[in-house]
């Protein structure tokens, strides 16, 4: 077992002054009795991350900082959204820990994982992705929409957790390498998986928000499920191919038929000739499209600069 594991919880907060005292609370007697345990080192925090929120957030962490030891904050110049402020914290976070799990601000994610999720760290694992085991708690509508959402990514190939948003366990070292990705569209859950390592699961259930309201409204969870597509797949793209090949074949039973008509007598002059070019053109034209998509996918990987390959062990070191 690894001694002394100093360990980070990163907490991204916009507009949370209702749920922040109770999660502090809460939070303050799990790491105690993980300290106690010897699970964690002393110097294990809590690290709120404020997102540019309009109320009293920022001022209730600096409270809350002055009073408790175990937490301490950061702020950022203004509202960037979940994703920024949960790899601000990240990226902060790593240069004080050995291990770093985020989480949200409204205890949805049970507590309790985080102790599977360290002993899992002590087992050898550098990522553990929470999951949920069930979805009993969502509306009908969030658990039909957030499901399906998982099935058509991994359709479109992405690798993706399913079930997994972004309560998760992950060392300095995939920290480290995770820096490398520069990118500006972050989609963390899908991008994690990229960096590779000893990686394992853990189930947990998810809970209702106790005070608060989510500050994922529908058409922000919209833009980041569009988000993660985009930033992920360019399958779209080669639709477009693939569409294109469909109507140059459509086209050639549209010539059929039209020539059988003209032969037929059923067709006034000019319609044989019009109809078979719209549909031949049409086919022609997307296929164009989806070859310049094919090429401007190839380029938006290229200006992602996604590291290619990360190096878990050299045996020269040893
Ligand atoms: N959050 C954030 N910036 C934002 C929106 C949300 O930091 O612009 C934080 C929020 O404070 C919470 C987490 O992201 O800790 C998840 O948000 P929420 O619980 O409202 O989402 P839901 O659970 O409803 O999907
Ligand atoms: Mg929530």
């Amino acid at each position: 077992m690894k001694k002394d594991t100093i360990l980070y919880l990163v907490i991204p907060c916009y507009n949370e002054e209702e749920v922040l005292h109770e999660t502090t609370k809460q939070l303050k007697t799990k790491l105690q009795a993980m300290i106690k345990a010897k699970k964690i080192s002393n110097k294990s925090r809590v690290m709120y991350v404020n997102d540019g929120s309009k109320d009293k957030t920022w001022e209730l962490i600096k409270e809350i900082n002055e009073k408790e030891e175990l937490f301490t904050g950061i702020t950022l110049s203004r509202n960037r959204g979940h994703q920024n402020a949960l790899l601000g914290g990240l990226m902060t976070a790593k240069n004080y820990a050995d291990v770093v799990i985020s989480m949200d601000a409204d205890l949805q994610d049970d507590i309790n994982a985080i102790e599977a999720m360290i002993d899992k760290y002590h087992e050898g694992c550098e990522i553990v992705y929470g999951v949920r085991s069930a979805r009993k708690k969502d509306t009908f509508f969030k658990r039909v929409t957030a499901e399906g959402f998982y099935k058509v990514m991994k359709k479109l190939g992405v690798d993706c957790v399913y079930n997994h948003a972004d309560y998760r366990l992950t060392s300095k070292r995939v920290l480290e390498e995770f820096s490398n990705y520069k990118e500006v569209n972050l989609f963390l859950r899908g991008m994690f998986p990229l960096v590779g390592f000893k990686s394992d699961i853990v189930y947990y259930e998810r809970n209702e928000r106790f005070a608060g309201e989510s500050k994922y409204p529908l058409k922000k969870m919209l833009n980041f499920a569009w988000d993660g597509i985009t930033s992920f797949s360019t399958k779209p793209l080669r639709f477009i191919c693939v569409l294109g090949f469909i109507i140059l074949f459509v086209s050639i039973a549209i010539m059929i038929y039209s020539i059988v008509q003209k032969i037929l007598g059923n067709t006034v002059d000019g319609w044989t000739f019009l109809s078979i070019s719209i549909w031949f053109i049409g086919g022609i034209q997307m296929i164009c499209i989806g070859i310049i998509g094919e090429y401007i996918g190839k380029m938006y990987q290229e200006t992602k600069a996604r590291p290619r390959y990360i190096i878990s062990e050299n045996l020269e070191d040893k």
